[in-house]
């Protein structure tokens, strides 16, 4: 990874971008063991790039949408306009609408989260370099090996191309709508979560972990999500810091090589929100959004396991699972997420002890951290739009839709998340 045109100032704040940058060569043996490869990615940070976008990209075709047509010109003959309204979802559908559109060797998406996945995973059906012009620091997926595509409004995480280019336009990213800047703070206050989420199945279930991906992260983490504020009343300085670390959290996925390092429980809540809205064909909230739904309620569970929060232990049958996920998703649908949950790798044994003692530093230096967060872009008002049942439903399934063990199959184990997800907004 290399850089260019980034002041002394902006080098600085990038101090873990740049730290990765300087400290790893092609490929590194980790800690954990494995050999990880660190990816050729050029990170170009230029104030007011948009005014040029075709000096950056060698005869590149360009991914849009309605609202970054409006705000970034591009080549009338290697645009591709995707539509949907009232927002471009990632969808396969889109996937190969752009496809089959695609006019040269290098597709460049210019656009938040749907747009780039689109981008990416295109880019990887058809044998295409990829490349993007972020418009939001509203996800981490700009730098990430992988896509989220609704595939028969199933939400799946699939393989995809590393950009070879990022450019990074602050005044772009400055000014991005309110609500993008919202969920780019639950897509990073969601970090804490994955990583207690990863070290908890480490201990019940063997999951080998990765600290390089923490390390890399959590210092400029802290600074970001104590910075909350300012990136809503959009500071630059904290604008970039936030763009940073989700340039970073994309890089761990990517070197890591799955969303491990970026995606517990949170994101599970938050996949099964979307495909929810999908099923029903509704417009799902912003991904960071749900994500920080997903992070509030995956903190309340660790709540539970850290402050002995006195819930009543009843176990959830498998016969009231399917039925919440037949509400949802219909019976084929859930069926399937039954047999996946079913052949879900269950704990010898849960050493509590050994869990609260081994989770708690990192729990206990960001739980207000991320509470504050989470605060600032007012999340409450995120679980104001849905019925409290729903809301408990949607817990009581979340962790059946991945093989990823989380806190909300511990509490499943426990026999606590049926009273967990009833009373997770008086924990
Ligand atoms: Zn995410
Ligand atoms: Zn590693």
């Amino acid at each position: 990874m290399f850089f260019r045109r980034s002041c002394s100032k902006v080098r600085c704040i990038l101090a873990s971008v740049i730290a990765l940058q300087k400290d790893l060569k092609e490929s590194f043996k980790c800690t954990c063991g494995k050999v990880h490869s660190v990816p050729k990615i050029e990170i170009v940070f230029e104030d007011n790039a948009f005014k040029h976008i075709d000096d950056f990209f060698e005869n590149a075709t360009y991914l849009v949408d309605e609202n970054t047509a409006k705000l970034v010109e591009t080549p009338a003959a290697r645009t591709i306009k995707l539509e949907g309204s009232p927002r471009v979802l990632a969808t396969m559908e889109n996937v190969e609408k752009a496809m089959s559109q695609i006019k040269s060797d290098l597709i460049v998406s210019v656009g938040s989260g749907s747009l780039t996945d689109i981008a990416k995973y295109a880019a990887h059906l058809a044998g295409k370099s990829f490349s993007c012009f972020p418009t939001a620091p509203s996800v981490d997926g700009y730098t990430s090996c992988v896509a989220a595509i609704l595939v028969n409004g199933e939400k799946t995480t699939a393989q995809a191309v590393v950009p070879k280019k990022v450019v990074v336009d602050m005044t772009i990213l400055s000014e991005a709508p309110i609500d993008l800047l919202r969920a780019g703070i639950g897509d990073i206050a969601a970090k804490v979560t994955a990583r207690l989420d990863w070290m908890l199945s480490n201990l019940l279930i063997g999951e080998p972990i990765c600290e390089f991906a923490w390390d890399q992260l959590r210092d400029e983490l802290e600074v970001v999500l104590d910075d909350s504020e300012r990136v809503l009343s959009r500071s630059k300085e904290a604008v970039l810091r936030l763009m940073n670390v989700l340039l970073v959290s994309g890089l761990n996925i990517t070197i890591v090589g799955n969303s491990r390092p970026a995606s517990g429980a949170e994101h599970l809540i938050s996949h099964t929100l979307e495909m929810y809205h999908e099923a029903i064909n509704e417009i799902p909230p912003f991904h960071g959004l749900s994500v920080a739904m997903g992070t509030y309620v995956t903190l309340k569970a660790y709540r539970v396991i850290f402050e002995d929060v006195r819930l009543k232990r009843t176990c959830l049958t498998n016969e009231e699972r399917f039925r919440v996920l037949s509400d949802f998703f219909g019976e084929e649908k859930a069926k399937r997420f039954m047999n996946l949950y079913e052949r879900k790798i269950e704990p010898k044994q849960i050493d509590l002890d050994h869990v609260r003692r081994t989770l708690k530093p990192t729990y206990e230096k960001f739980l207000e951290k991320v509470e504050s967060a989470l605060e600032a872009i007012r999340v409450e008002e995120l679980f104001a739009s849905y019925e409290p049942e729903f809301i408990t439903k949607l817990i009581l399934i979340s962790n059946t839709i991945r093989e990823r063990c989380t806190v909300l199959d511990l509490l499943d184990q426990l026999c606590l998340l049926k009273d967990f997800a009833r009373k997770v907004f008086e924990v």
